[in-house]
């Protein structure tokens, strides 16, 4: 076993880590294998963008934050002033403007149990770096996205409002997509209805009117969801949170999706069938253009 091969994926070395108040190097950002973030995925984060040097909608990702700790009873040891200041300290840290941010923070260094009681104090990090959008073609002509096998979470399972360290039931969709030579998956509920993507929201257009599914489908609230929707109400668009089938998503004009990363991106191509005409449609565009917009004016 050579487990010393260069890793093409190492993060930069020049890269500054919020990682429990100090600022350090990637290489001395180090979770314990003890913690049971490691151990059983226990722990919450965030997805965060910063545009012009603002961060989009922080109050909104804390506020995400400190309910998906809530539901899973981790105590932030952090206040929300507190969590603000740092993660504007890692910005100003890696001279980042325009970039993304990760704010995990895990449940803590515990025994092998499962308990979160027998664990010591959570562990928080930031981590702030440019951004890797999809590629820009994608943007241009659309994206193909596949129907997945793999149900999102059951809402009596982890509940698909919690943004928890354990992801894997959303990569398995992930993979999906990837064997289909796609970038995204479609992931239905347990009743067969279309919740969300892997890591983006799901809109659709027909005769007009903007379909969405609502939170009950078992969908994150999305923060570039919620924007999506402002700016759809603004121009006047009808938006329905309603229960969408597989055959919705054939019938639509349109289909775009909306995450912290992707922004707006069309979607051209489900399950091999072209959406409407095959390309961006002109809801679409509009919301991709009034999206740059708003993150431009700050948000
Ligand atoms: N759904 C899932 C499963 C996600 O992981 C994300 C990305 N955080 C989203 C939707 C989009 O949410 P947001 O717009 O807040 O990034």
């Amino acid at each position: 076993m050579n487990f010393d091969k260069p890793n093409p994926f190492d993060p930069r070395p020049e890269l500054k880590i919020w990682f429990n108040g100090k600022l350090v190097s990637p290489a001395d950002a180090k979770v314990s294998i003890f913690d049971h973030c490691i151990l059983y995925g226990d722990g919450v984060f965030e997805g965060i963008r910063s545009y012009g040097g603002k961060v989009f909608r922080l109050d909104q990702h804390l506020q995400r934050l400190e309910d998906s700790a809530r539901a899973v009873r981790l105590e932030l040891p952090m206040t929300r002033q507190e969590l603000t200041a740092a993660v504007y300290e890692t910005l100003k840290a890696n001279n980042i403007v325009d970039g993304y941010i990760r704010l995990v923070v895990t449940r803590g260094v515990g025994t092998l149990g499962l308990s979160p009681t027998r664990t010591a104090s959570p562990t928080v990090f930031i981590i702030a770096d440019q951004i890797e959008l999809y590629p820009k073609e994608l943007y241009e002509k659309g994206m193909a996205v596949v129907s997945s096998s793999v149900i999102r979470n059951h809402p009596n399972a982890v509940s698909p409002r919690i943004k928890s360290c354990n992801y894997l039931n959303n990569i398995l969709a992930k993979i999906e997509a990837q064997d289909a030579g796609v970038y995204e998956a479609v992931m239905y509920n347990h009743l067969g209805y279309v919740a969300e993507c892997t890591g983006d929201n799901l809109f659709l257009l027909r005769g007009g009117v903007m379909q969405t599914p609502p939170i009950t489908a078992g969908v994150l609230e999305g923060i570039t969801r919620d924007a999506v929707i402002e700016l759809a109400r603004k121009r006047g668009i009808i938006l329905r949170e309603m229960e969408l089938t597989r055959q919705d998503l054939y019938v639509a004009e349109e289909c775009f999706l909306t995450g912290t990363a992707a922004e707006v991106i069309p979607v051209t191509k489900i399950d091999g069938r072209p959406v409407g005409d095959g390309t961006p449609g002109p809801i679409t565009k509009q919301m991709m253009a009034d999206f740059r917009d708003l993150v431009r004016r700050g948000g």
